[in-house]
């Protein structure tokens, strides 16, 4: 079974057990409506060595950092602000005190630069491999929270940054490169946590997730969800300098955002994120009423042989 095969049949089977407040399996956060208008936002995120990454090809400095960043990612998707997290570590009997303090270490750098508390977790010893997840909380203004099942028809659809670095890193790490900026990105991923929340304020954003398996893959999610198609162009896809069309499309790991904007404010949304940020947002292409998911080279469809992004295995 696929992963995703997997998730629909655990949606469908828990599907008739009581929510108790929540709202549904799916998206890059579970909600609970809290009262006076505000909600919270719970994530979780597993990184097991040897999928989701190398030990000989990561410092435990970088870990720590990456396991956090990746959840507060998912957090700021919504347009939610991480308050706190749960760390649980599975560590090899082999780990050394200071491939410990170094973790830790990297993921306290991370937590204080978000202000996060950790709050809890579970540390246990492992026959095997490095495992780490970690649970990130967050709240949110009820109305400024952002879901994947709200594009419509006619949006515009945005990234928020150059894609790709990521998986150009990955390329050079599986290649036994450690040392270039591109293998370094790939380590280092920055959650956009204040770009999340501002977008979050903005109305005329409809749909938001954060892209963690590429472009190609994650977009039909969002579209599935909302029940919509989508044009997307492949001349304005941002590449990063380093990376290729298809690592930007299918490289996985950027967290940046996708977001969809009603396309009579999206130029001035643009104009604002870069006032705030200094930084653009790329128009990629558009949502559409049906017709699933076309790619489009200078207007003329095309029929790119896309997959997902596979992590090492
Ligand atoms: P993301 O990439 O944003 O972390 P995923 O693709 O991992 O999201 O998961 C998609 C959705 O499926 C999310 O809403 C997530 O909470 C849910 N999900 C994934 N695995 C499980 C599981 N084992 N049990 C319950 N829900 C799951
Ligand atoms: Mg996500």
């Amino acid at each position: 079974m696929t992963e995703f095969g997997f998730i629909e049949q655990i949606a469908a089977r828990f599907a008739a057990l009581p929510a108790n407040g929540f709202e549904g399996i799916g998206d890059d956060c579970a909600v609970l409506p809290i009262g006076n208008r505000e909600a919270l936002l719970f994530t979780t995120d597993l990184l097991t060595e040897g999928v989701h990454f190398l030990r000989a090809a990561t410092s435990a400095r970088e870990l720590g950092r990456k396991s956090l960043a990746v959840n507060l990612s998912d957090v700021a998707a919504m347009g939610g602000r991480p308050v706190a997290t749960l760390l649980s570590l599975s560590l090899p009997v082999d780990t050394t005190d200071d491939w410990a303090v170094e973790f830790m270490e990297g993921y306290r750098e991370l937590s204080e630069r978000f202000g996060v508390a950790l709050v809890g977790g579970d540390t246990t010893r492992s026959d095997s491999s490095i495992v780490i997840n970690v649970t990130a909380i967050g709240r949110a203004e009820t109305s400024h929270i952002k879901r994947r099942s709200d594009a419509r028809a006619g949006d515009t659809i945005f990234v928020s940054g150059e894609l790709g670095a990521s998986g150009a890193g990955l390329a050079d790490l599986l290649a036994g490169r450690y040392d270039t900026p591109l293998a370094a990105i790939h380590r280092n991923p920055q959650p956009q946590v204040a770009e999340g929340l501002w977008l979050g304020t903005r109305p005329e954003v409809h749909a938001m997730m954060d892209l963690s398996d590429g472009l190609a893959s994650d977009i039909r999610h969002l579209l599935e969800r909302s029940h919509c198609g989508a044009e997307l162009d492949t001349e304005r896809i941002p590449c990063a300098a380093g990376a290729d069309l298809r690592q930007a499309v299918c490289g996985g790991e950027d967290y940046k955002l996708l977001l969809t904007a009603d396309a009579a404010h999206s130029e001035q949304l643009a104009a604002d994120y870069r006032a705030r940020f200094g930084a653009p947002l790329y128009a990629v292409g558009r949502i559409t009423d049906g017709g699933g998911l076309v790619w489009r080279e200078n207007g003329r469809p095309i029929a790119p042989s896309w997959h997902g992004f596979r992590h090492f295995d």
